[in-house]
């Protein structure tokens, strides 16, 4: 006899929700945030450059712009490769919207490609056949926390190649550090992502001019910032540009600085949990993970698995529901940008476009996994997921 699910009546796996994701935030976090709560400067004070300069020399990369959120952070690049009007820029369908809507922020059309089957990354033969004249760069996403093919990326082209690396703080790609991969590089610090500031964003790239220009234009495209002018006792400022506010705060500075310290053991933390799922889901014929490439180190934001149709009799949401009467939080990343009405309104895409991508988002479940999981966590998620999975195997 199957074990009675919790959807069903049965007792769940734990008796409160385990969360996708959750922030860490230590004793070391809420004094640095307290410390410029009482400081002169609650925002584009002395923080930012901390941050900016701890940042670089932590990924790698000779400059680091903050900016306010992930999506300014991809706003920002878009800008600094004068991405406009007429131009397309490619985009692999299975991420997060931002990426694609930073295109159409500058008046570009993101031209979706699709994924590989094993790791939902981006497809380099992909990118190749959807390059034209039109083509002005190509964004990334190192989905889930692994990085893409950098090196086959760029042996199908000579194109900037934006990557969205919001999953990816941490990781490597051979000897590089995820920050140094793309010509720019894009983060998020919202609250679930690997380093949090409640919002906030960066960008990395070794292009000194384009560095520049990126934190001109995080200031309504002003030359110069407000300490500037106070330390020279001047008032004057010229806008070059079109700009945003897209500012981050000294106390989210702040707090990045602190956060990063812990990057690495977190990482290695999730690493860990990763490897449990890996070992525990090896056996089974109803899901398999997605596949890790031997060249990387996979930071591991997401641990997605994917549901094996042949084995499994019903649809990846009647195991999603399942799966949270359990009470684990599981979650789906992401529908194919190119299916959201607005894309199919505004560029006529649609379904059929990428097959690879349509498929995947039908059988894939995210499991919860952040550093401050335990391990008894981790097994109610695989104690949870074999009950499930057992319970509708055909
Ligand atoms: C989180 C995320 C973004 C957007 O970041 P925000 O800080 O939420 O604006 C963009 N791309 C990917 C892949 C993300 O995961």
């Amino acid at each position: 006899m199957p074990v009675p699910l919790a959807i069903h009546g049965g007792i769940p796996v734990r008796g409160t929700l385990l969360p996708y994701s959750r922030q860490s935030i230590d004793d070391a976090d809420v004094r640095a945030v307290t410390e410029v709560l009482k400081s002169d400067w609650l925002t584009t004070g002395p923080k930012v450059n901390d941050f900016e300069r701890a940042f670089a020399i932590f990924t790698g990369a000779q400059e680091a712009v903050a900016v306010s959120n992930g999506t300014a952070a991809l706003h920002a690049a878009m800008h600094a490769l004068d991405i406009a009007e007429g131009d397309d820029v490619i985009v692999p369908t299975m991420t997060f919207a931002a990426t694609a809507n930073a295109v159409v922020f500058r008046g570009g059309t993101p031209v979706f490609v699709d994924v590989d089957p094993e790791t939902l990354l981006a497809d380099p033969a992909k990118i190749k056949a959807a390059v034209t004249r039109k083509t002005k760069a190509v964004a990334v996403v190192d989905y889930a926390g692994q990085p893409c093919d950098y090196d086959a990326v760029r042996a199908v082209t000579g194109l900037p190649v934006v990557a969205d690396a919001c999953h990816a703080l941490g990781g490597s790609y051979g000897k590089k550090n995820v920050g140094t991969l793309g010509d720019l590089n894009t983060f998020s610090f919202h609250a679930v992502k690997p380093l949090a500031t409640g919002e906030g964003g960066m960008i990395t790239t070794n292009d000194a001019d384009c560095a520049a220009r990126m934190r001109r234009f995080r200031n309504h495209g002003i030359t110069g910032d407000h300490r500037e002018r106070q330390e020279k006792g001047s008032w004057f400022y010229e806008m070059q540009e079109l700009g945003y506010n897209y500012r981050l705060t000294d106390i989210q500075c702040a707090l990045g600085i602190s956060q990063l310290a812990k990057v690495a053991a977190r990482t290695a933390r999730r690493q860990e949990i990763a490897k449990k799922y890996d070992t525990a889901f090896a056996k089974m014929d109803t899901l398999a993970p997605l596949t890790t490439r031997p060249d990387v180190s996979h930071a591991y934001h997401l641990y997605v698995i994917r549901l094996n149709p042949d084995t499994v009799k019903v649809a990846r949401d009647e195991i999603f529901h399942a799966l949270r009467a359990e009470n684990i939080g599981v979650n789906v990343h992401y529908i194919p940008v190119h299916l959201h009405p607005f894309y199919r309104k505004q560029f006529g895409t649609k379904a059929g476009d990428c097959p690879v991508a349509e498929k995947a988002y039908e059988e894939i479940l995210s499991l919860p996994l952040f550093a401050s999981m335990t391990d008894a966590d981790a097994e109610n998620v695989i104690e949870a997921v074999r009950k499930v999975c057992a319970f509708y195997r055909k």
